[in-house]
């Protein structure tokens, strides 16, 4: 199909894009609040949308739903921080119960895993992302400006007990910060039986200094290498991240490389931000707005159903995140988006 094409004709149930990629896979940001302040994510003052122009929790589901009657598949619950928005468990039930939706997964910081770990298992959740920059709890504190680190492990360990298998650690690799301890990440993940991913700083959000702390998945990779006799992997999640296993353990270790690599032609994804946006790339900056839709029609599918189908055609080939840091290209934080 070529790049012009016009976006084919929709069967009941699928969404594809004008270049002919399936969409499967929902990233939907329940809130832009957090009870962290990561220096990668946030601004240390962050102003936070007013609840009305947020979405409501009943709005996040008909959105899931609307999706999921288009064959969305995944569906991965994140923020912000997800488990900080008041009755996140009422959506959380809902969408665990939602036919068609096979594999519902969420993406948090653990600080609030130990109480919520045992619901979200029995709701459904299929797996978990932890967010995990350091084992330290000093540099915790300095990355997160606010977070305990035993807080996170303890909730780590309490997702292993609700019964969760293979939850995936996040770190977002930072030179002089945290690059000197990816390799006891590494070994912290296969003592427990988790998946780490490693990730690449993306340009989001207007933060000063960010350019000074880029570090490339295969720099990183080789410095593993010194240490983990790593084994390349074929598995592929169908997004930005290659993986890599440490013989002797269940543990993949994945590098999110938005830089280094062109993921784009086989992207199967898009995000709803907090506020209703859709965005069907996370490095553009054009967005369908859905809350207009979804209030003006309260009562009805279908006017929610041709907007997102709409979208597909704003969907890019591809995104262009530049090396250069400088000046961010996306002015949007991660914490709007969803990471
Ligand atoms: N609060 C949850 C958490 O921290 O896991 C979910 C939302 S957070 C925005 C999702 C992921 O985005 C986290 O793993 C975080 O480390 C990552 N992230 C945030 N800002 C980033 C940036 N500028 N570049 C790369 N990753 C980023
Ligand atoms: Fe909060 Fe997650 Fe952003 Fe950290 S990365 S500030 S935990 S939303």
């Amino acid at each position: 199909m070529t790049r012009d094409a016009p976006l084919p004709e929709h069967s009941r149930d699928t969404l594809v894009d004008k270049y002919g990629r399936r969409i499967t896979y929902l990233r939907l940001s329940i809130t832009d609040r957090c009870d962290f302040r990561c220096t990668y994510c946030m601004a240390e003052e962050m102003t936070f949308l007013p609840r009305s122009e947020v979405l409501s929790l009943e709005e996040c589901l008909r959105v899931a739903t609307a999706f999921v009657g288009l064959g969305i598949s995944k569906l991965r619950i994140t923020g912000g921080e997800p488990l900080v928005r008041k009755d996140v468990m009422w959506l959380i039930e809902r969408l665990g119960a939602l036919p068609g939706l096979d594999n519902l997964v969420l993406t948090t910081n653990g600080s609030q895993l130990e109480r919520f770990a045992a619901p979200l298992k029995a709701a459904g959740i299929r797996r978990l992302n932890v967010s995990l920059d350091t084992l330290r709890p000093d540099r915790f504190r300095s990355i997160t400006r606010i977070g305990d680190v035993a807080k996170v492990l303890r909730g780590i360990e309490a997702a292993r007990a609700a019964g969760f298998r293979r939850t995936k650690l996040n770190a977002v690799m930072m030179r002089g910060i945290n690059d000197d301890e990816f390799a006891d990440l590494v070994q912290y993940a296969a003592d427990h039986e988790l998946d780490v991913s490693f990730i690449e700083e993306m340009p989001l959000g207007d933060i000063p200094g960010r350019g000074n702390t880029f570090i490339s998945s295969e720099e990183t990779r080789q410095r593993l290498a010194e240490r983990f006799p790593l084994v390349a992997s074929t598995e592929s999640s169908g997004g930005p991240a290659r993986y890599w296993r440490v013989p002797g353990t269940e543990t993949r270790v994945g590098f999110i490389s938005p830089h280094s690599h062109n993921f784009c032609d086989t992207c199967n994804r898009v995000r709803i931000t907090a506020r209703g946006e859709l965005y069907p790339c996370l490095g553009q900056n054009d967005a369908i707005q859905l809350l207009p839709v979804l209030r003006t029609h309260p009562d009805e599918a279908e006017p929610l159903r041709q907007a997102i189908i709409g979208s597909l055609g704003i969907k890019p080939f591809g995104h262009d995140f530049s090396h250069q840091m400088e000046a961010p290209q996306v002015v949007r934080f991660m914490s709007m988006t969803g990471g």
